[in-house]
């Protein structure tokens, strides 16, 4: 069963031109960073990230937000990319894969070696003040909190300085915005991983492939929405399922 999947996934993005992957938490769950939405995952018993980590929130109190983020943060200064993202990195050196849209904001992806990847919900490289808009190189002003927990400040204006992520009731970075939808329409296969599927607009990219007569590949633990306009869906472990399928794809070449 498994087998006959890898053989058809294979096959898709052999035939394909223009496939892309669209990657979400789960993802990089095998590197220990919990997802969102996991049963167990523990990111949603104490708050809901919803308020805590939108940008009302944040402006009403930054230090909820940072106490919440400060275990996620941790872990993510300190994962290492797994066999889910080292694949789709061969895969695009193979040409087999055009780029990567991903709601993740770990940077795992880039540190795996992939090169053209939308980063649809920003990222912990850079860290901009709220007040003066003086943009920070994050990783030493992350690594400060992690150690004294306080909420770091602009040096420059005082002004609370905030992590280069997407929160809720923010817009979306407008260019890697416009690029995503312009590789998902016109993808001829998506391939969606470690994703619920439920945060938009990013999780409205999948349809415009389906749209535009692209095939739509689902690997996810749990069922989505979207499952019943995809062509194969996949409940595997990502870490597993994407080594395999670059060792068909290079095997069968
Ligand atoms: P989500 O938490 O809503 O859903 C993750 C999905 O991945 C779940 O349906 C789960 O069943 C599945 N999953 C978990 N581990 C898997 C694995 N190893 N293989 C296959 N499937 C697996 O994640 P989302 O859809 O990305 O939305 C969450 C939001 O939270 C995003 O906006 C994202 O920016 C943010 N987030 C990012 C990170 C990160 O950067 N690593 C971590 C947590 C949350």
């Amino acid at each position: 069963m498994l087998e006959n999947s890898i053989a058809r996934v294979a096959d898709l993005l052999r035939q394909s031109k223009e496939a892309v992957a669209f990657t979400g938490a789960g993802i990089s769950t095998p590197s220990g960073i919990p997802d969102f939405r996991s049963p167990n995952s523990g990111l949603w018993d104490k708050v809901n990230p919803v308020v805590v980590a939108s940008i009302y929130g944040f402006r009403l109190n930054p230090q909820a937000f940072y106490n919440w983020i400060h275990p996620l943060a941790e872990l993510m200064m300190n994962a290492q990319p797994n066999a889910a993202h080292l694949a789709l990195a061969h895969m695009e050196q193979a040409h087999s894969l055009k780029a990567i849209i991903t709601q993740n904001i770990d940077m795992l992806h880039t540190r795996a070696g992939s090169k053209t990847v939308f980063e649809l919900h920003g990222h912990l490289r850079e860290a901009t003040c709220v007040h003066c808009f003086k943009i920070f190189n994050a990783e030493p002003i992350i690594r400060q909190f992690l150690l004294d927990h306080q909420v770091p400040h602009c040096p420059e204006c005082g002004g609370v300085i905030k992590p280069n992520v997407i929160l809720y009731g923010e817009q979306l970075p407008i260019q890697q915005f416009l690029a995503a939808q312009n590789a998902a329409r016109k993808a001829d296969v998506m391939i969606v991983i470690g994703s619920s599927l439920e945060v938009a607009p990013a999780a409205d990219l999948p349809m415009l492939t389906v749209r535009g007569g692209g095939k739509l590949i689902i690997i996810n633990f749990e069922p989505t929405h979207l499952d019943s306009q995809a062509d194969i869906v996949i409940h595997d472990d990502a870490s597993q399922f994407l080594p395999k399928l670059l060792q068909r794809m290079e095997f069968t070449q």
